[in-house]
């Protein structure tokens, strides 16, 4: 019975905790799922008891619209099911998910690490709001070993940030290295793992916060921005919360509905996409006018060992690189002319997506040169078959 009594068990499948997590019976009022609770104002019995509720502002306790109520309880359990981790806060966006424990761990005079591959903006509040916070970042290279992350640490270094793969250019870090040399030093790890989702099991190889878009699959269906962030600790729960409720972060629970909603289905369309995906990888990567295709679960990827040894397995985003003589302009008249892919940011969805990387990269610990125009395909849930003909049409359009 999927109810308080018998909630998921760790040992149980994937899917099978995605179908039963976040459903206590006292939630749903005895009806299969939790409502939207919409609220701002809760009414307490008594001011003995307004007092009382009041010491619980770090579990699941209803006071105050910012504190949550149970629809946002429903997907925090749903989030900390994926991530494996003990609590989950949600916020509005994947960026303010990024933004919550950057602020939480680092003050005026820190250091933090972040791997040159690293998602833009999360850059961009490096180099922009954090810096000028007097707080300075190092960029990384993403492969960076143990020895190499220990050689980056300074005696001020509070956080080291990881993003595995990496946007774009899909480098797979050696995370449980990498917070080897953090832990040792005191620093904290900070992954953002939307890619991973729940491939990648975050706080078993070392990280100690975890940082998902839901934007992505959880949502699905490309209609909602949510974030969240995750953590396996108690002390890292009281930091993490105090900072987001200080600031004010909150979610609407009619987003956070739609997230439980598309995280019921997110284990089936996952499979079925990321099996889409490496058809089309696979595909892509044999025709003439392709130099490279960047998916770390193709054995053809530099770092396809890491990735099997931490992973167990691929979303469905990767990269292409075309051949050295293709111009940028025959690669965007190429994307232009595509039928079955959106040209657009975001990925998760059940539909395809399409969108030039070069150019668009910022890199300034490696090269950004990937040796040819590149793009970034998401692969959706339509047919392989239909997909490969679109792209074979396309491909067809440059120089072999
Ligand atoms: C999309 C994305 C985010 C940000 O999510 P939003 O909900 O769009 O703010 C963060 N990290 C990665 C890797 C992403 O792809």
């Amino acid at each position: 019975m999927p109810d308080d009594r018998h909630p998921p068990s760790t040992t149980m499948g994937f899917s099978t905790r995605m179908s039963h997590a976040g459903r206590p019976s006292v939630r749903t009022h005895g009806f299969v799922n939790t409502g939207v609770h919409r609220g701002s104002t809760v009414l307490y019995p008594s001011c003995e008891a307004r007092r009382e509720l009041a010491k619980h502002r770090f579990e699941q306790v209803m006071t105050y619209g910012t504190a949550g109520g149970p629809t946002h309880y429903a997907l925090e359990d749903v989030v900390a099911e994926i991530e494996g981790g003990s609590h989950a806060m949600i916020v509005g966006t994947g960026l303010a998910a990024i933004a919550v424990p950057l602020l939480a761990y680092l003050k005026t005079g820190d250091h933090m690490l972040m791997p040159d591959s690293v998602y833009g903006p999360a850059r961009g509040l490096a180099e922009g709001m954090l810096r000028g916070w007097g707080i300075e970042t190092t960029f990384y290279d993403p492969l960076v070993d143990e020895a190499g992350t220990t050689a980056l640490i300074r005696p001020n270094t509070k956080v080291v940030f990881t993003e595995s793969p990496g946007s774009h250019t899909f480098e797979v870090q050696d995370v449980p290295a990498i917070a080897r040399a953090a832990h040792a030093a005191g620093a904290k790890v900070l992954m953002d793992n939307t890619w991973g989702i729940h491939h990648f099991q975050p706080f078993q190889h070392g990280v100690d916060v975890s940082i998902q878009a839901l934007t992505k699959y959880v949502v699905g269906h490309s209609d909602v921005l949510l974030g969240s962030v995750t953590v396996n600790d108690e002390t890292d729960w009281h930091i993490v919360r105090s900072v987001g409720a200080a600031m004010g972060h909150y979610a609407s629970p009619d987003d956070c509905w739609l997230a439980l909603r598309g995280a019921r289905t997110m284990p089936v369309r996952l499979k079925q996409q990321s099996a889409n995906a490496l058809q089309v990888a696979s595909w892509l990567e044999r025709q003439p006018q392709v130099q490279r295709v960047l998916h770390p679960a193709l054995p053809s990827h530099p770092q396809h060992a890491l990735f099997r040894r931490d992973f167990t397995g691929a979303c469905s985003l990767f990269g292409v690189v075309l051949r050295p003589g293709v111009t940028e302009a025959q690669m965007f008249a190429a994307i232009d002319g595509l039928k079955l892919f959106g040209i657009g940011a975001s990925w998760g969805g059940y539909e395809s997506l399409a969108l030039p990387t070069t150019g668009f990269i910022s890199r300034t610990a490696t090269s950004p040169d990937l040796g040819g125009p590149a793009f970034r395909l998401h692969i959706g849930l339509e047919d392989p078959a239909d997909i490969i003909a679109d792209l074979k049409a396309a491909l067809a359009t440059l120089p072999g």
